[in-house]
């Protein structure tokens, strides 16, 4: 689960690791009130969207084509005068209110976004702090390592991936005890790294220790900071902060689960959710139901080795019972671009027979605009089958993966003709 920097760093200044102050505002008049109450000066206003490159990501209405907007941000065409960037720095309340309407309604493109942008809908208005220097830090689960690793660059402000690629000896990286947290040992080295000295150290100590020790307790499954800065004064400071949750652990942070922003998730991946399932989309045109992630993996495989495309694929995992087949159903028939269903279910515990009950209950409630094909396999795999071949229902059924996969692939290529 991804969360907007500004609720990010309210959880990060409630762990004791320094982040500037803030005011979320979601009219230009509030800017410009947020601008007085954070006691003028520099301020920086920021637009709030799940991604990335912001400060060089152009807002825009719908009169100027994505595309275009695409090729600006991400520094393949010049940025024309006049268009608005996604972090803007102000000086009075004036400017505040103005960068606000500039805005708030619009959709910003960064290179993380991708042409389609994302909608601004709310803003930080934050202080701006006068940088020495800008700095990179990271915390990731590495997967080979089997633990988090904490990753530090002086490198920062910049797009790390070009760092990643270009100068790899660049990045510093701390494997992390998830028992100890970070060691005192460990954060000096990382200071050293960093360059930090004398009182800026010791100031980076306890912000590094406090940065890993909250990545650890909330099971984030991805922190950034970047750019972390050095003041003039030597203070340490989270100036960004992307931070996303392992979705698997939000069973023990109940008080993280409410800072989900609807908006900005896929609709048919959160209506899953709501009923147990899970739902990834995908490009092609045949829809899949299937029950368990590896189940769905050689699907998929399969219905690209001979010839198609998935569209998408629905995981109703232990339970395949009436209500969830045609919820499953519903999601998945969304989708305009849907040319065929594929079912995929191993019955083990939950025997064929029922399933194949349930799925004939599920299709007459529905219109079912595009072939069916269903391939069940399992405890009284041939009964379910009978069931389903007997209903009179316009049902293809198939024998074993490869069948199924052949038969989806030409009922989908025959109703796109
Ligand atoms: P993004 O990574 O999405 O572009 P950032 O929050 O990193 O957004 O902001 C981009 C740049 O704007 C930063 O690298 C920094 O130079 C400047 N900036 C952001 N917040 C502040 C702030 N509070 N004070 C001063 N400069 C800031
Ligand atoms: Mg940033």
């Amino acid at each position: 689960m991804k969360v907007h920097e500004y609720q990010a760093k309210e959880l990060l200044g409630k762990a004791d690791v320094a982040v500037p102050a803030g005011i979320v505002i979601t009219t230009p008049a509030e800017a410009a009130k947020a601008y007085d109450a954070l006691g003028g000066g520099l301020v920086v206003v920021k637009a709030q969207v799940h991604a990335g490159g912001r400060g060089k990501g152009v807002a825009v209405g719908p009169e100027v084509d994505r595309e275009e907007a695409l090729a600006i941000a991400s520094g393949k065409k010049p940025r024309p005068d006049g268009m608005a960037k996604g972090v803007q720095l102000v000086r009075s309340a004036a400017e505040a209110e103005k960068a606000a309407a500039s805005l708030l309604g619009k959709t910003l493109v960064t290179y993380q976004t991708g042409a389609e942008g994302q909608a601004i809908k709310k803003l930080l208005i934050t202080v701006g702090h006068d940088i020495a220097r800008e700095l990179y830090l990271g915390l990731a689960i590495d997967r080979n390592l089997k633990c988090p690793v904490l990753m530090a660059s002086t490198e920062g402000g910049v797009e790390i991936e070009t760092v990643a690629e270009k100068t790899p000896e660049k990045i510093l990286r701390e494997p992390i005890d998830v028992g100890l947290g970070l060691a005192d040992f460990q954060a000096r080295k990382v200071c050293k790294a960093l360059g930090l000295t004398g009182a800026t150290a010791k100031k980076g100590v306890v912000f590094l220790k406090n940065f890993v020790k909250f990545f650890i307790d909330t099971d984030a499954s991805l922190a950034e900071i970047n750019p972390l800065i050095v003041t003039d004064k030597g203070d340490v400071m989270a100036l960004d902060c992307k931070l996303n949750f392992d979705d698997n652990a939000m069973f023990r942070h109940k008080d993280l689960a409410g800072l989900i922003d609807e908006d900005e998730e896929d609709p048919a991946e959160l209506r899953a959710g709501r009923s147990g399932l899970s739902y990834v989309s995908l490009d092609g045109d045949i829809a899949c139901l299937v029950n368990g992630a590896g189940l769905a993996m050689s699907t998929m495989d399969l219905i690209k080795y001979h010839g198609g495309e998935p569209a998408n694929f629905l995981d109703v995992g232990g339970g395949a019972g009436k209500d969830q087949v045609l919820e499953a159903f519903r999601i998945l028939l969304d989708s305009s671009r849907v040319n065929a269903v594929l079912v995929n279910i191993f019955g083990g515990i939950m025997k064929c027979d029922i399933i194949a009950s349930a799925l004939l209950a599920a299709y007459d409630e529905i219109d079912f605009r595009v072939p069916l094909v269903v391939r069940l396999e399992g405890t009284n795999a041939d009964l379910g089958k009978e069931l389903l071949e007997k209903s009179g229902r316009k049902i293809i059924t198939a024998d074993g993966l490869t069948d199924a996969a052949k038969k989806v692939v030409a009922a989908a290529k025959g109703h796109a003709a």
